[in-house]
């Protein structure tokens, strides 16, 4: 009995230890049927147990090797009843993946083989690691997981290998506010925990895909049976907001994601990328913390929308129908002329004119905004020599800057390029960025640039100052010479309470840390009021000039110097 035991014992113990192991293991029968396989064969293969007993072992075979090398395969292994090397296997829902096999074959009394036993490692981030397929550049680097192009392969192979039944959930998922996790804790922390998050997400969606689109947007892909999209979300986001314990910190993450399905949402991956994009898009307009499935809504307004981008390429090329408007700012105890404001517009041949806050999303997002910003350097600093060709205005003009050009054009050499060219001090153009450019961690590490802009003579000034997240002992080490304090706060000033409150404390602390302010939007005498005697400097809005074209601004400045 003690024997039994003990023997019974021992069996449970191997049958743990191969539970624990993350090697696949495999073990067929003489005629290479699969007896049993443990927990990390299902995890790496997708195959469960009962799927796979009693399958011939070539199921796994992704029809990558020629039939010379099986044969040398089995040749090896009966004469030496060993074989290892490097194999190329497919998974259940289709792609293809390189595995390190170590085959052994065990024998019986009468020396016949009796089963093989064999064990293998998913090499597929290693052999990605390698580098050739680095070079073809297959892998996201940080994450070691795959890049975009690798993705797209991957969901097409998938689609083409949807059973009856079957379908592919697949999501978007954008890290909100990571800007802050670098700037907080250092760009090789905000490294790390990327790389973690690729991990969780790649652990948790176990047998599906797990990819990195670059920045903080990774992308996940699963086969499945079930039609319960929604609550796989759901879950998805649960368990990616559990923290994340790095250096001493808990770090828990806000996500905004786009999600879709094949093949209800479509069936080929160049589609089903672009509509996911569009839900992610829709998704963050929601502010942060949202999830959005696509809805065919979204793609009407994606095809409206396609038709105007295709309108504004042509304006931009022509250049015919932009313009520049001019607001001018004022120095509230006097009304003196401090500065101008830039605003572009766009005269549509049929929609008459177009608002830039509807057209100047629309570039950034496909990638017309580098042009369209260099457009207004170019106009803005041609305008300004010819004032001061014409002896008028001698102050800055200000003009807006999108986070697209910091990202991906190169302004700074744009700029000096056209001020040398027009023979224009720097000193007279001014930058204005938003707050969500200065927190958008595409644009890099802005407040060197930020820096370098400054000493060319630009001043800079926080445009819709208020709306965005940015704490106080971050603008304390920023280097810019100007708020300009949303009119969202202006609007219902003097009865508004906590505007006014807003407001008192913007400008108190403007003026501790040196600071000029200007407050937009003012357009009644109550406004002008109540800032005046909270001490604001300065102040643009209708109350004394709408944005009006160049050859108006210059008609009122003549009236009004044949006044003075
Ligand atoms: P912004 O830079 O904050 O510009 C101020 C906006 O407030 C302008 O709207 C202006 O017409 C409007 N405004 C000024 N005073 C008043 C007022 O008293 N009452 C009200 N209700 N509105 C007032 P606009 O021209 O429609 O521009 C909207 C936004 O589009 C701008 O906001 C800016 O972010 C963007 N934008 C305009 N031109 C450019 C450009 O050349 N480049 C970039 N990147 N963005 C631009
Ligand atoms: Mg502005
Ligand atoms: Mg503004």
């Amino acid at each position: 009995m003690r024997q039994v035991r003990h023997e019974h014992r021992r069996r449970t113990l191997c049958e743990e230890a191969l539970k624990l192991s993350e090697d696949g293991v495999v073990i067929s029968d003489a005629a290479n049927r699969i007896v049993a396989v443990n927990p990390a064969f299902t995890q790496i293969t997708g195959y469960e147990v009962d799927e796979v007993r009693g399958q011939d072992a070539s199921v796994l075979a992704s029809g990558r090797h020629d039939k010379a090398f099986y044969e040398r395969y089995w040749q090896t292994l009966r004469t030496t009843g060993h074989w290892e090397g490097e194999v190329w296997n497919q998974r259940k829902h289709g792609d293809q993946y390189p595995e390190w096999l170590r085959m052994q074959a065990y024998t019986d009394e009468q020396g016949r083989v009796s089963h093989y036993v064999g064990l293998f490692t998913d090499i597929s981030r290693h052999k990605a690691r390698e580098q050739d397929l680095r070079r073809i550049g297959f892998e996201d680097p940080l994450t070691g997981l795959p890049n975009r192009r690798r993705l797209h392969e991957l969901m097409t192979s998938r689609l083409r290998h949807l059973r009856a039944g079957e379908g592919l959930d697949m999501a978007l998922i954008d890290i909100d506010g990571f800007k802050s996790v670098n700037d907080g804790m250092g760009v090789d922390c905000g490294d790390r925990v990327l790389a973690r998050f690729g991990q969780r997400l790649a652990r948790y969606v176990a047998g599906g895909v797990v990819g990195r689109l670059g920045g903080d947007e990774f992308m996940v892909i699963r086969t499945t049976t079930f039609d319960d999209h929604q609550a796989w979300i759901t879950d998805l986001r649960s368990h990616m907001s559990e923290p994340f314990e790095v250096e001493g910190h808990s770090l828990r993450l806000g996500l905004t994601i786009g999600s879709c399905r094949a093949p209800e949402d479509g069936n080929d991956s160049g589609v089903l990328f672009q509509r996911m994009e569009s839900a992610l898009y829709s998704a963050k307009r929601y502010g942060r913390n949202h999830d959005q499935r696509f809805r065919p809504s979204l793609d009407m307004v994606g095809s409206r929308q396609l038709a105007l981008v295709n309108d504004l390429r042509t304006a931009l090329a022509t250049g015919h129908q932009l313009e520049l408007h001019y607001q001018t700012q004022h120095r509230l105890d006097d009304g003196a002329l401090t500065g101008i404001e830039a605003l572009l517009r766009w005269r549509h041949p049929e929609h008459g004119m177009i608002s830039p806050g509807d057209f100047i999303p629309l570039a950034e997002r496909h990638g017309l905004m580098v042009p369209l910003g260099n457009w207004v350097v170019d106009h803005a600093i041609a305008q300004l020599s010819n004032w001061h060709q014409a002896g008028l205005f001698e102050v800055p003009l200000w003009i807006n800057i999108s986070a697209m050009q910091l990202i991906q054009g190169d302004m700074e050499s744009r700029l000096a390029a056209a001020l040398s060219q027009h023979r224009v001090p720097a000193w007279q153009l001014g930058l204005e960025l938003t707050e969500s450019v200065l927190l958008d961690d595409r644009a890099g590490d802005i407040y060197p640039r930020m820096e370098a802009l400054r000493k060319m003579g630009h001043q800079i000034a926080i445009d819709d100052f208020g709306t965005g997240y940015s704490s106080l002992s971050y603008l304390k080490r920023l280097p810019v010479d100007k708020l300009k304090l949303d009119r969202e706060f202006v609007r219902q000033l003097p009865d508004d309470k906590e505007d006014a409150a807003i407001t008192g404390a913007v400008l108190t602390m403007a003026r501790g840390l040196g600071l000029e302010v200007i407050a937009e939007g003012v357009e009644t005498e109550a406004q002008r009021g109540f800032l005046l005697e909270q001490g604001c400097p300065q102040v643009q809005g209708f109350l004394f000039s709408r944005p009006v074209p160049a050859n108006e601004l210059h008609a009122r400045w003549a009236k009004q110097e044949q006044l003075a």
